[in-house]
């Protein structure tokens, strides 16, 4: 019998029951995931606070008091404690009658608990309980894994001790099983220490290096299969699957590069070489365009829709918004006029004559771009010769619509992928969710724009704001006025919008005035009335609810107000400020918000008042969140869940894994080489299956 494979009913105290709640609420079942489940932090055991030191916010303390007295109620134990600096009750609900004779009177215990605050002084409920003589004998300086666990796991006795019990059993009984998952080379050229040690030490650390070399060895080991394994698909790819060719710029390319309205910038000229590269390749073409909001994707997606054009093919752009698609099909028709190319609009509101001619023109090849939002990837359209999808603003979509669109391509060939993000992602994220894409980066702004004034304002300045709205649209210039719609209140929201609205209204009156108004819940003809009027500047101030916010792209308008802005993630924050700031005028963001800001929310708006940069907001954004947090990835998910590693945290040993694993996979492609035989079966465990995106994106 192996033991790692053993259930955890199996450990002492555990039993069926238990081990059904553990499986419920840890994922665990057997003793090697078990041990494979870390502490999130230690403690020292022996090292005391004192009673009068504990603080708010502390997650655990540990005390060495006496009982002072008991007091028994119908439900509950109250045991007053004190270690002479001060009192503290600690109170218990369960297994009473055992805690009340255990704790007599006069004696002396170590206790260890999560201090709570009740009426303004501390008390700690169902501490673990401890006799002196026991922590001592543990030894000084011992830490303690604390491991994460739920209030369901708590209720049922499932303790801190129990875990540490639990885990010890289950260390001794697979020490001799437990096999080594990095090669020795690795180890020994990473300095890294072996697999039992790590182990041990993770959950019992005999001191501080020790844990620090069993972490640097865990964390390591997790990023380094996780991005050779993202590495070697992406290797696969670009050696192994064919892609349609496409050897020349063509014509249509040609014409349409001469009559430019602006220079391309460096950055985009870079990216459509990179672009233009891999369709001539012969393999399939999956690559990530990452430009910030303004940078100009939509000229790139022209540009290489019309290679694919010029070879022969189709291209199509999928957005995600309704107007979007419009907007996207009316820059690309103004730019492709001169190229005798056909371009199609296919949205949901396209209508039943419109949908048969465009379906009739997209079989015969007659269109050559196809501008569209989720409409595109409905059965019954159907391509003469798919050659190129590209998606904007890519997280808005789900897997399974990108990869209906990878399955309309010519004949047996994919077509090639183009997958635009104004979403900057912290390159550590983007590293593990496209780690398998090829990655172009627009890093340029074109050249004129004066960067956004960004400033900060509560209510109290309203006057003040409303004065300075109407001075600039005097100068002829528009405004957006944006609150938030967050789905758990919308009913709110869409009152906030609506009172706002009524205010605004008043507070620029008609004729004067004009004003437009979008927001989801008007049909598709009211919202692209108003948009249109705002666009066409028939409108001075559009307010809206942030769900229309990607892309939109009117360059008269130079100052966005954002209500509510607290309400806002740092990544939306940006979002919505680069809609402004598009024209050579000078422009403005306004963050509205309540008196009273949380900690966090303050240090939301005074890096956007701080930085414009994306980049940095994303890196600052993960930092303060985490990157599960992180909008834009909720849909598409990290492709694994890290037990121990960071992305916001280990930026550096994950690009240190990341390089490591891409010099092995060059030295030896099909890992086929004795030393790395071990990589090759580690690959193949499930924990290492990482999704693969080349084939959803
Ligand atoms: P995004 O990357 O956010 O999709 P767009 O493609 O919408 O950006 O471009 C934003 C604006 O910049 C558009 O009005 C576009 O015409 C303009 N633009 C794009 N490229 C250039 C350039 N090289 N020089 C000047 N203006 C440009
Ligand atoms: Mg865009």
């Amino acid at each position: 019998m192996k033991e790692l494979e053993s259930s955890i009913q199996f450990l002492p105290g555990v039993g069926p029951k238990r081990a059904e709640l553990i499986s419920k609420e840890l994922g665990i079942s057997t003793f090697g995931e078990l041990l494979r489940f870390y502490p999130h932090r230690y403690i020292d055991r022996s090292s005391f606070t004192r009673i009068c030191d504990i603080r708010s916010g502390d997650a655990y303390v540990q005390l060495r008091a006496r009982v002072q007295s008991q007091e028994a109620g119908a439900k509950k134990l109250s045991v007053m404690l004190s270690d002479g600096s001060g009192i503290i009750e600690a109170v218990f609900f369960k297994g009473t009658k055992w805690v009340a004779e255990k704790l007599t009177v006069g004696s002396e215990w170590i206790f260890f608990g999560r201090p709570q605050e009740f009426n303004g002084r501390f008390n700690l409920v169902h501490p673990e309980i401890d006799s002196p003589d026991r922590a001592l004998s543990q030894g000084s300086g011992r830490l303690t894994g604390i491991y994460p666990s739920t209030e369901k796991l708590r209720n049922s006795g499932i303790t801190g001790r129990m875990m540490n019990r639990m885990l010890s059993t289950a260390l001794n009984a697979c020490m001799p099983e437990i096999e080594e998952t990095l090669p020795e080379y690795v180890l020994h050229e990473k300095g890294l220490c072996g697999l039992r040690d790590a182990l041990r030490n993770i959950h019992f650390p005999k001191d501080q290096a020790a844990l620090a070399d069993a972490t640097r060895r865990l964390k390591f080991e997790e990023l380094f299969y996780l991005q050779l394994s993202l590495l070697k698909q992406r290797y696969i790819r670009s050696h192994g699957s064919r892609g349609i060719l496409m050897p020349k710029v063509g014509d249509a390319f040609n014409r349409c590069f001469e009559s430019l309205p602006f220079p391309l910038t460096g950055a985009q000229k870079r990216v459509i070489r990179e672009i233009r590269d891999d369709m001539k390749s012969g393999h399939q073409m999956n690559r990530l365009l990452q430009g910030d909001v303004g940078s100009g994707k939509t000229m790139v997606a022209v540009l290489s829709a019309l290679i694919a054009v010029g070879n022969g093919y189709q291209a199509c752009i999928m957005a995600p918004t309704e107007v979007l698609a419009q907007q996207h099909f009316r820059n690309i028709s103004k730019y492709l006029s001169d190229t005798g190319v056909k371009v199609a609009l296919l949205t949901g509101s396209s209508r039943a004559a419109e949908r048969r001619e465009i379906h009739a023109g997209l079989e015969d090849g007659s269109i050559g771009i196809i501008v569209g939002t989720h409409a595109l990837i409905e059965d019954n359209v159907r391509f003469r010769g798919l050659g190129l999808a590209i998606i904007d603003e890519q997280h808005r979509f789900g897997v399974e619509q990108r990869s209906k669109l990878w399955a309309k391509g010519a004949g047996e060939l994919p077509p090639h992928v183009l997958v635009m993000t104004a979403t900057p992602i912290p390159r550590t994220l983007a590293m593990t969710l496209y780690g398998d894409l090829d990655v172009s980066v627009i890093d340029e702004m074109p050249p004129g724009r004066k960067p956004v004034n960004t400033i900060h304002a509560t209510d109290g300045k309203r006057l003040r704001l409303n004065a300075f709205l109407k001075s600039q649209i005097a100068l002829g210039r528009q405004v957006f006025v944006v609150y938030p719609l967050i789905f758990e209140s919308e009913k709110m929201d869409y009152k906030n919008l609506e009172m706002g609205y009524e205010q605004m209204a008043s507070d620029f009156p008609f004729p004067d005035y004009k004003l437009a108004i979008v927001h989801g819940k008007q049909s598709n003809e009211e919202k692209n009335f108003n948009m249109k009027a705002f666009s066409e500047g028939r409108a001075d101030i559009l307010v809206a609810t942030s769900v229309i916010e990607v892309g939109v792209d009117v360059p008269n308008a130079s100052v966005m107000v954002i209500e509510s802005a607290e309400r806002f993630g740092l990544s939306q924050l940006h979002q919505l400020r680069g809609r402004v700031g598009r024209g050579s005028e000078q422009s403005y963001c306004v963050l509205m918000t309540g008196p009273k800001l949380s900690r966090e929310s303050k240090q939301r708006i005074e890096l956007m008042c701080r930085t414009e940069n994306g980049f940095e907001l994303a890196e600052e954004d993960m930092k303060m969140r985490g990157p599960g947090d992180l909008e834009g990835t909720q849909q598409s998910g990290l492709p694994v869940s890290l037990s121990i590693a960071s992305l916001a945290r280990d930026g550096k040993l994950l690009s240190e894994a990341r390089a490591y694993a891409d010099r092995i996979l060059n030295l030896d492609p099909g890992l086929s080489a004795p030393e790395n035989e071990l990589l090759r079966r580690e690959l193949r465990k499930d924990c290492y299956a990482v999704r693969d995106f080349s084939k959803i994106s």
